[in-house]
């Protein structure tokens, strides 16, 4: 048994002890490093700043092991030895069990990254539970097609597992993620190697009791928790690993991308940072876009790469737009994540707040105007106000660089042309959004906007059955949906002569 880290929940929705095994997850069995070297790694409250617990650091001789036990689990009892409709049984099994302890891992998430425990709750580990039953259905339903050709040959293609598949998470989003990337991968019938956030842990490593619950066997899933440059570029440029698939951001996907094509070839998909825009016409519902601008910018504390943290309002109701989106957003209770009337919990790190307050104070010093917020908000942790600046120019870092945090530029426009130009003049290519009751238009900018998600009167919405990714540096590849399982299998051509014959020239 691995040592764990006990903590004792005492909030209105969840009281109770819970234990976190703490150690790398290989082939089933808990373990520290091989590597003499390896240190631990402090695990930090976001709330208070202090330490919660500490994890066994990982080192590339870990990654070998575990990408060893990842292949043989591979070609023994997972793969192609493990029908498609028994894999499935497992990833819904598994969805099962996560509904089943939703308030401890709800409770989890939102004591390791900040997060509000209503929002950890019906969203994260809700829609992550979703993820994996929605790739048991897929499981069985992965195949190929017969193609037509000539009457001498029958050919078809086989949708086969890409293999063992390197995983690389960030810490916004710690469960999510981690559904995202193992429920295709598992259900397509490729074994993985997945790396945590050094900073968000828990959840990953308490989906492990569930994992072994389920009685998906040893070594189809490993965790090596660590750092990103040791464990993460160790995945990358591991010669034995078939496909990486990395979310995080775009200067380290461009790192990822270059790593995975030293040692051999692998396939690449990549997840990456955004900077996305928010349009609003004059002819929107008005309250509903207020609503909804303030959702897509500070929902999870304005960590969330296809945050709408560039708002652009028709002229004619700027000043409206902006009276009444300060009124929301002043409204938004900051504070402890465990309270049910908290909207914001505090961001993830010290180093993610000295960022994000590093912005506000090159925003104020580039000439913007904070409409409201641009403060610590408290004493401890890692709190900042939700913050609006206005008087943007289209070169302020505010405007061109993610934030990954509670900062909105908001900025008027005078004609569909320019907005879409605006919205587009960006190496981002993410999300975007456009509200307006006029539905032409409404299609017509969602056709112009290059991001590989358009919101009409919506924003922050996301499905398991939708594919999600980016445009230009946002990334490669799509996650979810159907589209998901290509990023995990390959195809492969088969061409049966029936004629008897030889049909070439010889
Ligand atoms: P990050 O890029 O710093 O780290 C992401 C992961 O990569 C971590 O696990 C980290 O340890 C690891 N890593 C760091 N250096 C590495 C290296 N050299 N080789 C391999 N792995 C390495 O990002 P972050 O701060 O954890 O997350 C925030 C970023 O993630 C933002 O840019 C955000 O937009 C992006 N993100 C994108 C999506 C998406 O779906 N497009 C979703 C969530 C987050």
């Amino acid at each position: 048994m691995a040592p764990t880290f006990t903590h004792e929940f005492n909030h209105a929705a969840f009281k109770g002890k819970v234990e976190v095994p703490v150690g790398l997850y290989i082939n089933g069995e808990w373990s520290t490093s091989t590597d003499s070297n390896a240190k631990t790694i402090d695990i930090y409250n976001p709330t208070t700043g202090e330490v919660l617990t500490s994890i066994p650091e990982g080192m590339p001789s870990d990654v070998d092991r575990a990408v060893d036990a990842a292949h043989k689990a591979f070609n023994t009892v997972w793969g192609l030895n493990m029908p498609g409709f028994k894999r499935g049984e497992y990833l819904i099994k598994v969805a099962e069990l996560m509904e089943r302890d939703i308030d401890i891992l709800s409770s989890l998430e939102s004591l390791d990254n900040g997060k509000t425990f209503s929002a950890a709750k019906g969203f994260d580990v809700t829609e992550s539970a979703r993820v994996f039953r929605y790739y048991g259905g897929w499981a069985d339903k992965i195949h190929g097609k017969v193609i037509e050709t000539t009457r001498a040959k029958l050919a078809y293609t086989l949708h086969e597992p890409v293999g063992v598949c390197g995983q690389i998470i960030p810490w916004n989003f710690p469960l999510y993620m981690f559904s995202w990337k193992i429920a295709p991968a598992l259900a397509t019938g490729c074994a993985v190697v997945m790396k945590p956030s050094e900073l968000t842990p828990l959840t990953a490593l308490y989906m492990t009791k569930l994992f072994d619950e389920a009685g998906i066997p040893a070594g189809v899933i490993n965790i090596v928790t660590g750092y990103g440059h040791t464990v993460g570029a160790s995945l990358a440029g591991h010669p034995n690993i078939d496909k990486v698939a990395f979310t995080g951001s775009t200067a380290v996907g461009r790192k990822v991308m270059e790593e995975s094509s030293k040692s051999n070839i692998k396939k690449v998909s990549l997840e990456l940072g955004g900077k996305g825009s928010n349009i609003i016409f004059a002819d929107a519902d008005f309250d509903e876009a207020v609503k909804y601008a303030a959702q897509g910018i500070f929902f999870n504390h304005g960590q969330t790469c296809c945050a709408g943290s560039r708002i652009y309002v028709e002229k004619s109701i700027y000043e409206k737009f902006t009276e009444a989106f300060k009124k929301t957003t002043a409204s938004l209770k900051v504070g402890d994540p465990f309270e049910s009337s908290t909207y914001q919990g505090p961001q993830v790190s010290q180093t993610q707040y000295d960022r994000i307050m590093n912005y506000v104070e090159c925003g104020k010093q580039e000439g913007a105007t904070v409409i409201t917020g641009g403060k610590r908000h408290g004493k401890t942790g890692y709190f900042i106000e939700p913050t609006i600046f206005a008087d943007v120019t289209a070169n302020m870092k505010i405007v061109r660089e993610e934030i990954f945090g509670p900062v909105v530029v908001v900025s008027p426009f005078e004609t569909e042309e320019e907005v879409i130009e605006a919205a587009n003049d960006s190496v981002y290519g993410l999300a975007s959004a456009v509200f307006t009751t006029n539905i032409s238009r409404g299609t017509r900018v969602a056709q112009a906007l290059k991001a590989g998600t358009v919101w009409i009167n919506c924003y922050n919405e996301l499905h398991p059955q939708i594919p999600f990714g980016g445009f230009k540096q946002s990334g490669l590849g799509r996650e979810c949906g159907e589209y998901a399982l290509e990023n995990y299998t390959e195809v492969k051509s088969v061409q049966i002569n029936i004629s008897g014959k030889c049909g070439l020239p010889v």
